[in-house]
């Protein structure tokens, strides 16, 4: 889960990284009002999930609280890079001598946590990452062994940073590090860090993102989560308990098992390009218990979405058999009754695959059709879609 820069903010603020005073507001007015409580300059900041904000001009200066607000009005409603501008951050403007870039990740191809850092920072690191990479210090850290001071001033020095500054940039890393790893961040990323003419150091955006693996250790999560944003059918499968997730297609897929359902999507495309370029509507795991009750909840969550035209089951039978599988099947499409109103292909294939077709066989339901392959299956199912 990406968390907007206000609440970034606040975890770093909770942590002890330094940082400035700042409200959240979501109209020009409580924009003002936030300028005034602040008092003197501010910075009125667009809060979108992206990058590049500044670019973009959602990243102003004002000067107090009636240019707060004609700043506040420019940027609210704002598109930027397709995210809509619901609310603005206003913060007590800094006096920004230097800019420098700090972050720590999760690095998943070399199975350790990384750490950079760059006395360059700024809106352009990836500029300085490309240009120059010597200017911007990479370092893996053992998770085990962590950063402390001494490892974090030897970071800090790699990246350029300057001796007036390393001490408290050092002291940053540590307290960013802890920050990192007890709220379970695969990315804490602060940038720019900067150091102010009166050569205080300060954290002035903040980018997190929290492991959702780790939600049940960290009741706080549920209120960070943005629900304007989430899609309504994804919101629907979070509430059931379903792995789904929704895509731009046709062809509704659900499976078992989300090895099974990632290459049941790469099928369905491959397929759908014979037939106009028909593409997979979802992921959808159902897992290992494919109960009636689980059927019918995925498939009414699948058959709610409009774009759907057809769907398709493929299901291999493991600890649930394929005469379960079936028996859910012909149960959800009961419970459904005249909601269930599209072609449905079902492949059965696994622990008691005969038992299943069987039951589908006599079951004799006008919406059911039945493909032994998986191919065959994705081919007719996008075949249908396309109709
Ligand atoms: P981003 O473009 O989405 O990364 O947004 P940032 O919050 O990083 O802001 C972009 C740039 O705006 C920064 O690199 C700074 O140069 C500038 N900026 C942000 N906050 C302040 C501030 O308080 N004072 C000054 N003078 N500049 C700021
Ligand atoms: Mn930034």
């Amino acid at each position: 889960m990406d968390l907007f820069e206000y609440q970034a903010r606040d975890l770093f603020e909770a942590n002890s990284i330094p940082v400035l005073k700042a409200l959240v507001a979501t109209t020009p007015a409580q924009a003002k009002a936030a300028a005034e409580e602040i008092g003197g300059k501010v910075v009125v900041k667009a809060q979108v999930k992206v990058g590049g904000r500044g670019k973009a001009g959602g990243v102003k200066l004002a000067e107090n609280g009636d240019d707060a607000y004609a700043k506040a009005e420019a940027i609210l409603g704002m598109d930027i890079k397709g995210h809509i501008v619901k609310k603005v951050m206003i913060a007590a403007a800094a006096p920004i001598e230097s800019e420098y870039y700090l972050a720590i990740l999760l690095d998943r191809s070399n199975r350790s946590f990384l750490v950079m850092a760059s006395a360059s920072g700024g809106m352009d690191i990836e500029e300085v990452a490309h240009k120059a990479p010597e200017k911007l210090a990479k370092v893996h850290v053992n998770p085990d062994e962590g950063i402390d001071e001494a490892k974090a001033l030897e970071i800090v020095r790699r990246g350029g940073f300057g001796s007036d500054v390393e001490k408290q940039v050092a002291d940053v890393l540590v307290t960013l590090w802890r920050t990192f790893q007890s709220s379970d961040a695969t990315l804490v990323e602060v940038n720019p860090l900067v150091k102010t003419v009166d050569g205080r150091v300060i954290a002035l955006d903040g980018k997190v993102t929290l492991d959702e693996n780790a939600a049940f250790r960290h009741p706080d999560y549920e209120g960070l989560i943005d629900h304007d944003a989430a899609d309504p059918l994804e919101a629907l499968a979070k509430a059931r308990d379903l792995n789904y997730v929704k895509l731009k297609g046709q062809v509704g897929v659900i499976g078992n098992g989300a090895g099974l359902v990632m290459s049941t999507l790469d099928v369905v495309a491959y397929a759908g390009e014979r037939f106009g370029g028909v593409k997979p509507a979802n992921f959808l795991d159902i897992g290992g218990g494919a109960s009636a009750a689980v059927m019918a909840d995925g498939l009414s969550i699948i058959l709610g979405d409009k774009e759907v035209k057809s769907v398709l089951v493929n299901v291999f039978g493991g600890i649930t058999s394929c005469d379960a599988v079936a028996k859910g099947i012909v149960q959800a499409l009961e419970i459904l009754g005249d909601k269930a109103s599209k072609p449905i292909v079902v492949r059965l294939d696994g622990n008691n695959v005969l038992e299943g077709r069987a039951i589908l066989n006599q079951a004799n339901h006008p919406l059911i059709e039945q493909v032994d392959s998986m191919d065959g299956a994705a081919s007719r199912a996008a075949e249908l879609a396309a109709r």
